[in-house]
């Protein structure tokens, strides 16, 4: 592929725009044949060469355009009309319910290229992309390379390189931008220009994160950042953390925070702001020659964005992704880290998961353990040089630290990234002990240490280094509500909390006793990444499913006293202290306090009600049945934004009303035309704990619509539906023997099916748990 030269036209009406692309390439075979990937509403034209192509028989559905008897050197052009997508991949246009102004950003990851411009989209196959780009005359044009406006309302994008079609982007509309420019290189932040005072307050954190992490990415790989501008764009319902692509970065845009955040809040952001930059490097100079090493990319990214912003950020590792991965790597659908044997881009999507992004990390972790840190980023180095502006695979990889003496490695590579599972780690007789089921010998480099001021009680990884499942013996967990208060080293408290946590799911430590533990320590805890984590664990998956109807109201009760308290005692206006009152709201039965709460009365010291924590009070008095339609529709009136019509969602979503049931399911099930955010606060807010006799239709339901509804939509948002829709309020077994049945059929796209497995693995587990100590299942 030599270049890309494509011209968009996006003055017409809100649905569709013109795409015509310029592609010139070389064929290896001269007089072969191949295709095109398009994904047009329709075709005007298409030539190769400068002979007309018949498209008469193009098929949307196919994406497809046949090319035969290539030339050696062959021009071919493709003049299409796309559609504007709502579900966030491809050319996404949102407009802002604050002001009524249309905002853009194109979305190509992991296979959307070709939804807004002719493309050959396959990752290794790179090329500079020229952009013109007609539009309206007071809108803003960003992308991969240095944009100019050449005259009101016409912008070009210069190439800055060869570029993969999976991160080419444009980011188009009356965004609002703040400028900076750090070492040289040029800066920008955009987001909507309703979020514009947020943005210009957010700015110099921003900006400051950014800069620092420029400052030791350049240390780290002993190279320049090699794409001109850093754009980084806030966008509306974008559907990951962020988007790496070259020169214009995405992110979603609830990291413009519009309320008062907590320090894990902003330390998530500032690890997603380094994550994206070491891709600059790792993915986008150097890319995966195709999607099955896909944790070349994201592995290298997380365990660097992690290392750029410092210790605080491995304890907020360890809490937060760390769990998100072992919960991956337990489950039926786990794989190896390398090579995810992923046959088609679809299949690769299932990919972005725990194991692709933490478990890759923790192994990256141990390895620079192993070979010491300057061999491994002396191997980094050498990979980043050798293929810069090219693909690479794991071979590759390894080849760079071999050629500098790690002779070894094949050995400690293989049990690490080509095999699955957690190894169990226990102290016996005062020494590490491993287990691993199949047998692959994981070579761990951990620190023994002692959860007791005498020495008496070990605790395995006690820096929580490694990948793994730390078992304890029974007296220690015994113990556990008057140890853990008492440890002072945060990474071998996150090393606890891992360890509670994948026992109850394994159902070795009584749910109730889990619950005494957390009841016991969360208040000692200073981490406010951890108290939000481990609050979350607790209030929506401890309490919520563990426990049964018989226990599970009074251990609600302990639990939302708990965290009320953790709030009343904190340092007023902490992060901590907004962690622990989300927490609790979302327990909460007292409806007397929620009020008081939203009129003002009764708050802790410090605790603001702003515009999020009202949305937190209000979802949840919607939750408890005091908030009619009326009531939301007035708490939308007070916050008239994007975010409140997605809170607003939830609210209807989650009233335990028949009616409100019907509408929410009848959106999710079948509304072609809903926006992803929106789908995703409904299915959120469906489900509730307290409501089963209201929803027991709806579980039957769910197994015999999600083959449908999945036809409807595509990519991640059939995932997200498929995965939060899933009716997990219902722990029985008949709700396991129902999943099955679906699985069984086959009926399912694989990334539909994926969602299932894992949601099913995760009601399984809390059955089984019930099970095993005496607790009853749910009744249908
Ligand atoms: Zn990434």
């Amino acid at each position: 592929m030599d270049a890309y030269d494509v011209v968009l036209d996006l003055t017409g009406d809100e649905r569709e725009f013109g795409s015509t692309t310029t592609l010139r390439f070389t064929a290896r075979e001269p007089g072969g044949s191949t295709f095109v990937d398009v994904a047009a509403v329709r075709l005007r034209s298409a030539s190769l060469n400068g002979r007309p192509l018949d498209v008469s028989g193009y098929d949307p559905d196919v994406r497809r355009v046949g090319l035969t008897d290539l030339a050696e050197r062959n021009e071919l052009v493709v003049d299409a009309v796309m559609a504007y997508s709502h579900d966030g991949e491809g050319l996404h246009r949102h407009v802002d319910v604050a002001d009524g102004r249309p905002y853009l950003y194109a979305m190509s990851f992991l296979d959307a290229a070709p939804r807004w411009y002719a493309c050959f989209d396959q990752p290794d196959l790179k090329a500079p992309v020229t952009l013109t780009v007609h539009c309206p005359p007071d809108w803003v044009v960003s992308g991969n390379g240095p944009a100019r406006e050449l005259e009101p309302g016409r912008w070009q994008i210069t190439p800055i390189g060869p570029i993969a079609t999976y991160f080419t982007t444009l980011v188009a509309g009356p965004y609002h931008v703040v400028r900076d420019e750090h070492d040289g290189i040029p800066l920008a932040l955009l987001a909507r220009k309703s979020l514009a005072e947020h943005l210009d307050r957010e700015a110099p954190e921003l900006f400051a994160t950014t800069k620092r992490s420029f400052d030791e990415l350049h240390r780290l790989f002993g190279r320049r950042y090699p794409w001109g501008e850093y754009h980084q764009a806030f966008v509306p319902d974008f559907n990951a953390g962020a988007m790496e692509n070259p020169g214009c970065v995405t992110l979603r845009d609830a990291y413009v925070f519009r309320s008062r955040a907590t320090d894990s809040d902003r330390l998530e952001r500032q690890i997603t702001i380094a994550h994206e930059m070491a891709h600059m490097w790792f993915g986008d100079l150097v890319t995966m020659r195709w999607w099955d090493d896909l944790w070349l990319n994201e592995s290298f990214a997380e365990y660097l964005g992690q290392r750029v912003i410092g210790p605080h950020a491995w304890v907020s590792f360890g809490a937060v992704r760390k769990a998100w991965g072992h919960a991956a790597d337990r489950r039926p659908s786990t794989h190896p880290v390398a090579g995810n044997a992923a046959a088609d881009a679809a299949a690769a999507l299932a990919a972005f998961d725990g194991i692709s992004y933490a478990k890759g990390a923790s192994v990256l972790r141990q390895l620079a353990l192993h070979l010491g840190d300057e061999a491994f980023l002396a191997g980094l180095r050498r990979y980043v040089e050798r293929y810069a502006f090219g693909n690479a695979e794991f071979a590759d990889l390894l080849a760079a630290w071999k050629d500098g003496g790690a002779d070894d490695l094949d050995e400690w590579a293989s049990p690490w990234l080509r095999t699955t599972g957690l190894d169990e780690l226990a102290v016996e007789s005062g020494a590490l002990v491993v287990r691993n089921r199949d047998g692959a010998a994981r070579p761990h480099t951990v620190s023994i240490g002692a959860l007791d001021p005498a020495g008496d009680v070990p605790v395995p990884d006690a820096y929580d280094e490694t990948w793994a499942k730390v078992v304890l013996p029974a007296p220690t967990w015994d113990a556990m509500p008057e140890l853990l208060p008492a440890v002072a080293d945060a990474r071998t408290r996150v090393t606890v909390w891992n360890a509670l946590r994948l026992a109850v799911a394994d159902a070795e430590v009584h749910p109730s006793h889990a619950l005494a533990v957390v009841l016991a320590a969360l208040p000692a805890e200073t981490e406010d990444t951890v108290v939000d984590s481990v609050a979350r664990w607790a209030t929506g998956t401890l309490v919520a499913t563990y426990l049964d109807d018989a226990t599970r109201p009074a251990g609600q009760a302990q639990l939302a006293a708990a965290l009320f308290g953790i709030a009343e005692r904190s340092a007023a206006g902490s992060g901590r202290q907004l962690a622990a009152a989300r927490a609790a709201i979302g327990v909460a039965a007292d409806r007397e306090r929620l009020d008081g709460w939203l009129a003002g009365r009764g708050l802790p010291s410090g605790l603001e009600i702003d515009t999020e924590l009202r949305w937190v009070i209000v979802r949840r008095v919607a939750a408890l049945g005091a908030l009619d339609d009326a009531a939301i529709d007035a708490e939308l009136e007070r916050d008239h934004s994007s975010s409140g019509l997605v809170h607003a969602a939830y609210c209807r979503a989650a009233r335990p009303d028949p009616e409100a049931k019907a509408a929410a399911w009848r959106t999710i099930m079948t509304d072609a035309e809903c926006g992803n955010y929106e789908l995703y606060a409904l299915a959120e807010g469906f489900w509730q704990p307290g409501q089963r006799a209201l929803t027991a239709p709806y579980v039957a339901r769910y197994f015999a619509e999600l083959p449908g509804a999945s036809q409807l939509r595509s990519g991640w948002i059939t995932q997200r539906v498929a995965l939060r829709a899933y009716p997990w309020t219902a722990v029985a077994p008949a709700t396991s023997n129902a999943t099955d049945r679906l699985l069984a059929a086959d009926s399912l796209p694989a990334i539909v099916r994926r969602a299932v497995v894992d949601a099913g693995d995760d009601l399984r587990r809390a059955v089984a748990a019930r099970t095993r100590f005496g607790l009853a299942p749910d009744a249908a």
